[in-house]
Order: C-alpha cells, then structure tokens, then sequence
C-alpha cells in the first residue's frame, strides 16, 4: 500500500465519527444542534461531502458568550501555575494527535500534507510559547511620583470572540486562542464556514487535557449571521479577526455600538524584491516557496515578484523551469506540493485571474490552467510582462499565482512596492547592507525579511499596516490585545488636596 493509499485510510477512519453525528458547536462543554439548522462541509479534493456542520446564529452566539462570561470569573482566578500547566498539556495533546489534525486539515482545506503535518506542530507550539508566558502576563511596573506610590497591573479584558479564515485554520487559530487563554480571557471562537474540522478537534483537546467547561466554545456558522453576532454581543470584550480587508472593515462596523476593542489581521500582496547584486540562487527558492506554498493561501506570501531588469530574463526564466516542475496532486500524497483550493468559489475567483491577465495585456509565462474536474486543483501560475496598475498586481489573488514586475533603480522598485493599499510583509534581497537599512526602512509593511523567507519567531511582532491590518501579535503584543492596563495610585502621605467650597 502506497503512503496516499495509508494516509486515505486512516483519514476514512478519522471522519467516521464525522459522518454519522455531523459537527456540533460546543457551548459550556456541551454538543448543542445550531439554531439555524446544519450546512454541508465539502472537499476540495473530489466535492464530496464530509459532514453536516451545526450552523449556529444570534441564539448560538448569545449562549456561547453567557457560557464564557460564565466560565471568565474563574478561569481568570486560577493560579497561573495552573492555568500554565492546562496549557501545556493542550499543547502535549496537540502533539500527539498531529497526524489526525494533519490529515483532516488537509481533506477539509486541499493543502498538502507536506505543510500541514508542521502546521498542527506550530499549534502546539503556538500553546507552548504563551503558556510559558502565563505566570508574568499580569505583572506591572512600579512609578513613584512625589506624593503616590503608583502601580500597573495587568487584567485579562474579559471573554473575547476569535473569528478565523480557512487558510491554515488549525494553526491560526492557535495563534490568537492560546494568547487568550494564557491572557485568562474566556474565548468563543467561529471558525470559517470552509474548514469546521479542525476548529472541533482543537476545542475537544482542549477540554481533553483539562480546559474547565465554558472557556473555550465554539459555534459554527456564517460570517453574517453568527460572526456579525458576535462582534455585537455586550458580554464580548473584543474580537480578534483574521481575514480580508472588506471583512475587517465589518468587524469594525458591528462592533462600534459595543465599543470592540478589534485587533485585525487582514490581506496583503506582498512584494518580493530582487536586486541584481542578491545571491539568486537562495532568492529564487524563497520566491517560489513564498507563493507556491500552502497553495499561495497565504498572508504572508509574496504574491508579487519585482525584479531588476538587468537580471530580469535569466531569473524568470530559471523562474519558469521551477514553477513548470511543481506537483500538483492529492494533499494526502506526501509527495505533493500543491493540493487544490480551499472551496469552488475560491477557485472561480483565482482562476478568473487568467484571463483578467490576458485581457490586461500580461504574459502567462506559467501555469494558467486547471487540472482536471475531481477537485479544485489548478496549475501553479506565473504572469509576466505586468505592471503595477493591472488588476492581477493590485488585488488579492489568494491562490499559487505569482506577478512578475520589472525595475531598473531602487527608486523605482520602492515606488512599486509601496503603490498598493495592503502592507503586510516585504521581502528583500540583496547584498548591499547599506541598501537593506535605507529601503526597508522606506518600505510600508508590518513584517519584512531580508535575503529570508519568512521565518516566523514567536516573540516578534506579527502584523500589517495600511489595509493589512489594526494591531500586533506575538510575545506581549498579544496581552497587550487580551488585557487592560490598570493604574493604581497610593498616596505616601498627606499631600495639599485642593480644597473647594471652604
Ligand atoms: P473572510 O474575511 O471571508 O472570512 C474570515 C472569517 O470571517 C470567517 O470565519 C467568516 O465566516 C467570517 N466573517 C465573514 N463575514 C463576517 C462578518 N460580517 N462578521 C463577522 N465575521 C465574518 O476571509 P477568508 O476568505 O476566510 O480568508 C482569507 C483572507 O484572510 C485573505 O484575505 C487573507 O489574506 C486573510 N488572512 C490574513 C492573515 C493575517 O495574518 N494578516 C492571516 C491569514 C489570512
């Protein structure tokens, strides 16, 4: 038996349960039916359907808010020693059931097994960093002034609902819960209509390893109806999102007559820049990895390629060779290296794209073409002879579809870069140290790498600026989101009160 043919086995084993009793949402620890009935869940890989999915709405979302306004009071008392240790089991028990989280990622998504057997271990890593942050997450500053003691002390805000994309689901939503939960906020979490498994499997860890009930709920559902109710609930403190820039603006909206704080992590096309001084060799395995992996469903990807006109011809060229060798295939072939995406209106948008190209007047130099009609699987793609104005270099494409844009100066590349309304990451690459300070000091984008893909580091900021987002993750950013300051003053004495009405 071949692995593909191992790996579609154990996944038939895993979604047995799936089938016969659907996902439910899981409110104060309890499967509860959505009040708005059950939708269906598909694959990308062969339109299948896996499971019916309880599709909750206002009335979910506002049993799932009591529950976690329920569970705050106590879960934000527990020892942090304790609340430390339940993380870390969680993270302990992520690991141990990496594989079936993989698997079903990978059925529920089409994203290659290749990527996401690292990205259920990037969850628990994810629990692992913040939990270790637990015990000194509330500590303050001490700021003595003549007449007052004063102290800072840090307080979880209170239960917060976590709205999360279909791109890497398991793996983000890790990113924004565990910060949360180590915060001592409790969570309700609706996850992307598109990729319900893994959002099910994470909640019944959590509850495995020692999660008191109530403290992480989840509800699916449509953006619409149950996530717009969540961003109006009153008991919700604050909504951490990740999606489009449109949906962000949303969120902002349906939370405004409850004062939401948000913190929104949104879209991006990302520029690649290569000088013609940069080691190409490294430049043009990171170019191609940062848009062709994880199917170019990505945030962070580096959706369009500028690259210097003295060096342009070669590089694409090299560019084409690759791009024409990547395997596209079943996500569960280990072999695999892009699976198909996420769901069929996802595919209709990135494969409109070629023809948007053509009409605009840009080369298909790749790719261009879907692969067969079982799945949504299409071929890795490459536009040349683009320019910065046309619709493929301006909008988020979301797919392995890549944008080449010649410059001659510096200037001109910095030009480029920054002419976009997103500005999430920027990656830059060249040998010339006193180039790398000036232009990426110029360049608008919340993360860059120069001569690296992105390598992410827990503690450093992750973010966007301009359309890309409002906010910072990572290390204590993310508490920063998940509490609120407090100030305390002690008089030291008896200070001159200012005497009114004597
Ligand atoms: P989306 O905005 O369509 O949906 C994201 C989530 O928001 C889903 O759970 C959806 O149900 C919900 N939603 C939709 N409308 C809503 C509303 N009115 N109120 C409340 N919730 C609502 O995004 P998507 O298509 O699922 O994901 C892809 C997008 O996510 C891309 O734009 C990508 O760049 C972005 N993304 C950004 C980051 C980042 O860190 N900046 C990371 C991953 C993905």
């Amino acid at each position: 038996m071949s692995t593909l043919e191992q790996n579609i086995e154990k996944l038939h084993g895993l979604l047995a349960r799936f089938q016969e009793d659907g996902i439910k949402n899981r409110i104060a620890g309890e499967n509860r039916e959505g009040a708005a009935g059950r939708f269906l869940n598909t694959s990308p890989v062969d339109k299948s359907v896996i499971c019916e999915v309880a599709q909750g709405n206002s009335d979910d979302i506002d049993a799932a808010a009591n529950a976690a306004a329920d569970a705050f009071a106590d879960w934000r008392d527990m020892p942090a020693n304790e609340r430390r240790k339940i993380l870390i089991r969680v993270a302990e028990a992520i690991e141990a059931r990496a594989e079936e989280i993989a698997l079903c990622e990978c059925w529920d998504t089409g994203q290659a097994l290749k990527f996401m057997s690292k990205a259920a271990l990037r969850g628990a890593e994810n629990f692992r960093y913040f939990a270790d942050q637990v015990v000194q997450a509330r500590d303050g500053q001490h700021l003595k002034s003549p007449t007052l003691m004063n102290i800072t002390t840090r307080v979880p805000i209170g239960p917060v609902g976590v709205i999360t994309p279909w791109n890497t689901p398991f793996m983000l939503s890790t990113w924004k819960i565990a910060p949360a939960l180590a915060a001592g906020c409790t969570v309700v979490h609706k996850p992307a209509e598109a990729s319900p498994l893994t959002a099910r499997l994470l909640v019944e860890i959590a509850e495995e390893a020692g999660l008191p009930k109530g403290v992480l709920n989840t509800v699916n559902g449509f953006g619409e109806d149950a996530g717009k109710a969540l961003c109006e609930h009153p008991k919700i403190r604050a909504i951490a999102f990740v999606g489009e820039s449109r949906t962000g603006s949303l969120i902002t909206k349906q939370g405004a007559d409850t004062l939401k704080r948000n913190h929104l992590e949104l879209g991006g096309k990302n520029p690649v820049i290569v000088f013609d001084d940069a080691d190409l060799d490294r430049a043009l395995d990171a170019v191609i990895f940062m848009i062709y992996s994880i199917n170019g469903e990505r945030c962070t990807s580096s959706s369009r390629l500028l690259v210097q006109d003295t060096i342009k011809e070669a590089f694409e060229a090299k560019l084409v060779e690759r791009v024409n060798k990547i395997k596209v295939g079943h996500p569960l072939d280990p072999a695999t290296e892009i699976g198909p995406l996420v769901t069929e209106e996802h595919f209709n948008k990135v494969t409109s794209y070629f023809d948007i190209a053509k009409e605009d007047g840009a080369t298909i130099a790749a790719g261009g073409m879907t692969v067969g009609d079982e799945g949504y699987f299409v071929r890795p793609t490459l536009f040349t002879n683009a320019n910065n104005q046309m619709r493929i270099a301006r909008e988020e494409i979301f797919g392995p579809v890549l944008t080449a844009i010649p410059f001659s100066t510096e200037e001109e590349a910095l030009q480029i870069a920054n002419d976009t309304p997103y500005g999430l990451t920027g990656y830059v690459w060249t040998n010339d140290l006193t180039r790398a300070l000036r232009f990426t000091d110029r360049l608008e984008a919340g993360m860059i790498w120069v001569n690296s893909e992105n390598v992410r580091h827990l503690p450093t900021p992750f973010g966007g600026v301009k359309a890309s987002g409002i906010g910072r993750d990572g290390g204590d950013w993310s508490f920063e989101f998940y509490m609120e300051q407090k100030h305390i003053g002690f008089a030291t004495g008896q200070h001159k009160i200012t005497q009114l009405g004597k």
